[in-house]
C-alpha cells in the first residue's frame, strides 16, 4: 500500500538546513495498524505529512497504491489526497461555525458530490460512530472525544485507502483516548490501513506494529501482539 525507499527531507532555516528525515525505508501493507513513535522533534509529523502529501520529499521514492508520488502539481496532489488519504489531527481541526454533519460532509463537497448524497453519507458515518444524536451540534457543544470522533468521521466519509492520525489522543484524557483508539481499532478491523503517530506507549500497544524514529531514522520496527480494547458503547 505504502512503500518508502531511502526517503530524505530537510528544512531550510535561513542559510542553514535541518536534515529531518535521513533515509527512511518503510513498507506498509493493506490492513496494517501502525504506531509511529519517537520523542518530540524526531520527525514523526514530517514523515506523516509526506505520506499524506501535505509536504514534499527531497530524495528517495514514495509509492502509494503502486503510484509513485512525485512532481505532482498542487491540483493533482489535492485530488490524490482527497481520494486516497484521510487525516486526523491532535487539535481536531473542525470548523467552529459548522455543525457536526456539515463538518463531516465538507470533503464530499470538494469532491463535487450533491447536497443530498453528502448529507446521507455524513449521517451514515456519524451514526456508525455513535454520534447520530449530535449531528446538529457545533464543535463547541461537543466533548473532546466526540470532537475527535467527528473528525474521524470526516476523514472516513470519502472512504480513503489510508487513515493518517497525528497524535489523535494527544489532547484527550486516558479514558477518552481509549474510546478513540477503540474506534480506530474497529475501523482497522474492517480492513483499513491506519498510521497513528503517538508518543504514548499504551496507545502504541493498541496497534499491530510499532515503528520507532530517532533523529530522523528508524531505530526499531516490530510487529506486536495488539492490546484490544473492549467496546463500552
Ligand atoms: P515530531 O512530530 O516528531 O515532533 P516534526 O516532524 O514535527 O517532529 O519536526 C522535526 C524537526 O523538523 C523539528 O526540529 C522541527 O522543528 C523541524 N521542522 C518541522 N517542520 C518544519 C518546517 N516547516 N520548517 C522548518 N523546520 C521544521
Ligand atoms: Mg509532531
Amino acid at each position: 500500500m505504502i512503500k518508502l525507499e531511502d526517503l530524505h527531507k530537510s528544512y531550510k532555516i535561513g542559510n542553514s538546513s535541518l536534515h529531518v528525515l535521513k533515509g527512511i525505508n518503510l513498507n506498509i501493507k493493506e490492513g496494517e495498524l501502525i504506531a509511529i513513535m519517537g520523542s518530540s522533534g524526531s520527525g514523526k509529523s514530517t514523515l506523516l505529512n509526506i505520506i499524506g502529501m501535505l509536504d514534499l520529499l527531497d530524495n528517495g521514492t514514495y509509492r502509494l497504491d503502486n503510484v509513485e508520488i512525485k512532481n505532482l502539481n498542487e491540483t493533482k496532489a489535492a485530488k490524490y489526497r482527497n481520494k486516497f488519504l484521510g487525516f486526523v489531527f491532535q487539535s481536531f481541526n473542525l470548523i467552529n461555525y459548522k455543525n457536526a454533519v456539515e463538518n463531516v460532509s465538507l470533503p464530499l463537497y470538494y469532491q463535487g458530490i450533491g447536497r443530498q448524497e453528502r448529507q446521507q453519507k455524513a449521517m451514515k458515518y456519524l451514526q456508525k460512530f455513535g454520534l447520530g444524536d449530535w449531528s446538529k451540534h457545533l464543535p463547541s457543544e461537543l466533548s473532546g472525544g466526540q470532537k475527535q470522533r467527528v473528525a474521524i468521521a470526516r476523514a472516513m466519509v470519502t472512504e480513503p485507502k489510508v487513515l493518517l492520525a497525528d497524535e489523535p489522543t494527544g489532547a484527550l484524557d486516558s479514558k477518552t483516548s481509549h474510546e478513540v483508539m477503540n474506534l480506530i481499532q474497529e475501523i482497522n478491523n474492517s480492513g483499513k490501513t491506519i498510521l497513528v503517530v503517538t508518543h504514548e506507549e499504551d496507545i502504541a500497544k493498541m496497534c499491530k506494529r510499532i515503528v520507532k524514529l530517532k533523529d530522523g531514522i528508524i531505530v526499531e520496527d516490530k510487529k506486536i501482539k495488539q492490546n484490544l480494547i473492549k467496546s463500552n458503547v
